[in-house]
């Protein structure tokens, strides 16, 4: 390797190597992994590229970063580097792209979403017929409400990484009405649950769920877990933000595909970008995860 490509690691943002390793950067500064850190004394210069651990004194630039992290010597902390240049700069570049949050109003649903409220039939809905985890429904905030004709709605707010509103789903709880779903308008159902990406840690499992129920559900069994909206509706953005995802955390992938054709079609494409993707088999008496969570989870 010679001198300009070394100078070139040397120069990968520090901020996204550390991601790039699994470790959380929050305003420049993260657990440091090299001592038994709980206070993130691990701190990131950006104008230096380099990082510095105030209490075991762990300090240098990319490459220094991989080589101890990965326990690796020099010469293959650079190939590791070189490995992921490709890669990473996807990721950065993708990144920078200002989420279009175009034509939904956020400011006039947040509020929705602050003191969550859930009426006798979407408590039913939730705690009886699904099982839903009460800790489960607060963390995703979910709310309900009523229309001016009495239907009780089942309001999901969806969030981006960074806790912003981007949509909202709305559920109508009466069995058998239709249209079962309703979203204001300009709300993007992207992937659902994105907030519990930053509660990852490097070797930890993600599920991938098709659609929110089921990403509660597997919530509800202890699972980490995020949703695609649907499996017809697997879009370019989303394909995008799940390889985005795989270049910044070292997790493994996994996917109870539902029991059905569009179920092994999802879990087909989904492999395509996540390729370590694990699958799990649903009992043939299930139909998706859903099903299977109450089926072991029997009512006390
Ligand atoms: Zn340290």
């Amino acid at each position: 390797m010679d001198r300009q490509e070394l100078q070139k690691l040397r120069d990968l943002p520090i901020e996204g190597v550390a991601e790039r390793l699994g470790l959380r950067v929050v305003r420049h500064k993260c657990l440091c992994p090299f001592h038994d850190d709980h206070h993130a004394s691990l701190s990131f210069r950006v104008s230096k590229n380099t990082f510095r651990c105030f209490v075991c004194g762990a300090s240098g630039g990319t490459i220094d970063l991989v080589m101890r992290y990965l326990n690796k010597d020099f010469k293959a902390a650079c190939q590791w580097l070189s490995t992921q240049r490709g890669r990473f700069f996807l990721c950065t570049a993708t990144q920078r792209e200002p989420s279009p949050v175009c034509g939904f109003d956020a400011s006039r649903y947040s509020r929705f979403f602050e003191h969550p409220w859930l009426n006798d039939e979407a408590r039913r809905f939730l705690f009886e017929e699904r099982r839903i985890d009460p800790r489960v429904a607060r963390w995703c905030r979910i709310t309900s409400w009523k229309d001016r004709q009495g239907v009780p709605w089942l309001q999901t707010p969806y969030y981006d990484r960074e806790g912003r509103l981007i949509g909202v789903q709305n559920r109508n709880l009466i069995k058998g009405a239709l249209p079962r779903f309703r979203f204001p308008q300009g709300a993007v159902t992207s992937i659902y649950n994105l907030p519990v990406l930053n509660r990852l840690k490097a070797g930890d499992e993600l599920y991938i769920a098709e659609g929110c129920s089921d990403c509660w559900s597997l919530l509800s069994a202890g699972h980490k877990a995020i949703a695609i909206p649907s499996a017809t509706l697997l879009t370019r953005k989303d394909i995008e933000q799940l390889s985005i995802i795989n270049c910044q955390l070292s997790i493994s992938y996994n996917m109870f595909p539902d029991n059905d054709v569009p179920g092994e079609r999802l879990f087909l494409q989904l492999r395509e970008v996540l390729p370590t993707l694990v699958r799990h088999q649903l009992p043939p008496d299930c139909k998706d995860f859903s099903e299977y969570y109450l089926q072991t989870n029997p009512s006390p």
